[in-house]
């Protein structure tokens, strides 16, 4: 059995209750009218399809039937957080990265200090929702 942490019932639930719905975080334009066709086509088309860190839009469908984020790796399905609509990634791509090299990262949203991040801070940040 594998679980999901829901943000809003704040507990873990079975997989079969959720649905993934892409790409997290996508902005619709605030002028559609003032978009080219190309940018009108990206904003309804064209996704994201990283190898790594993703962040990813699902529901809740069997439950709060609520909308939330989850920050996944894509390469080892791995789901490392997930957080509310309208809050901002604690993990991303680029905190893992930049932990790598400049060893000291804030990451982002969560106030969260790690140091030397990539395993270890993805552990810590799971460890604290586990
Ligand atoms: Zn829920």
């Amino acid at each position: 059995m594998f679980l999901i942490y829901c943000p809003y019932c704040e507990e873990h639930r079975e997989e079969e209750e959720f649905r993934p719905k892409g790409q997290a975080h996508i902005l619709r334009p605030k002028d559609p009218e003032a978009c080219s066709d190309e940018e009108w086509g990206d904003y309804l088309f064209f996704r994201d399809n990283p190898r790594g860190i993703h962040h990813e839009l699902w529901v809740h469908a069997v439950g709060c039937r609520k909308f939330f984020n989850v920050t996944r790796n894509t390469v080892t399905y791995e789901i490392l957080e997930t957080y509310k609509m309208g809050e901002q990634p604690r993990i991303t791509a680029e905190s893992l990265a930049g932990g790598e090299t400049q060893g000291n990262v804030q990451v982002a949203g969560g106030g969260q200090q790690t140091v030397g991040a990539s395993n270890a801070a993805v552990a810590s940040v799971k460890g604290e929702q586990a």
